[in-house]
């Protein structure tokens, strides 16, 4: 029989293909399976990373359990950290009047520049650094602290509502806190979010 040389070609190529396969055979085809020992330094980190970084937030950490049957442990620990960046997100944050400080301790038109204006006042930064102190440099819906420069800012009672400059008007907030509570597409804002990377590095 004599065989068509097209034929042989492909099918010495089909065979090159499949020898890695064969060698490599387990590592494609077992799921990295949950190791115990890993498993507990990934929540251990993820618990400590979450109660140090937002401390005003309680975390319910019931995924765990729900999550007990994936025997693939990456894919376990992702579900595990989507599930914390829900919670995050689905926070119920109550923005309140904050505390001001004493008329004395105001500077030049402090009260003139404190009025609702489209256009922020010359001294805001001032004013921001003051907000950021008050709020012992930490985002005041997560805890997070911050440098100043870093920091977001947000208003009780938002500008083009009437609300003011004045410092009991004046929140400071994390990025991501910002990007939330300005939200108007949860699952964009979900997946754009810092602690989507801060909490993947855990995943083992
Ligand atoms: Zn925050």
């Amino acid at each position: 029989m004599i065989l068509d040389i097209d034929f042989i070609i492909f099918s010495s190529l089909m065979v090159a293909c499949l020898i890695p396969l064969y060698i490599y055979r387990e590592k494609i085809f077992s799921p990295k399976r949950v190791n115990n020992n890993d498993f507990r330094l990934f929540l251990k980190d993820l618990k400590l990373y979450m109660q140090k970084n937002h401390p005003k937030i309680d975390f319910d950490y019931s995924i765990v359990e729900k999550t007990k049957s994936e025997v693939n442990s990456e894919i376990r620990e992702s579900l595990i950290v989507e599930d914390i960046v829900n919670q995050f997100f689905n926070y119920t944050y109550l923005v309140k009047t904050q505390n001001g400080f004493s008329r004395e301790k105001h500077w030049i038109n402090y009260e003139e520049k404190s009025k609702s204006n489209a256009k922020y006042p010359s001294d805001w930064m001032l004013r921001k650094e003051f907000a950021w102190k008050r709020d012992n440099k930490c985002c005041n819906r997560c805890g997070n602290i911050l440098n100043l420069d870093e920091t977001h800012t947000s208003f009780v009672k938002d500008i083009k509502d009437g609300g003011g400059y004045n410092l009991e008007n004046i929140v400071s907030l994390c990025i991501d806190c910002n990007k939330i509570i300005n939200s108007t597409n949860p699952k964009n804002t979900i997946s754009s979010l810092v602690l989507n990377d801060k909490l993947m590095v855990f995943v083992k």
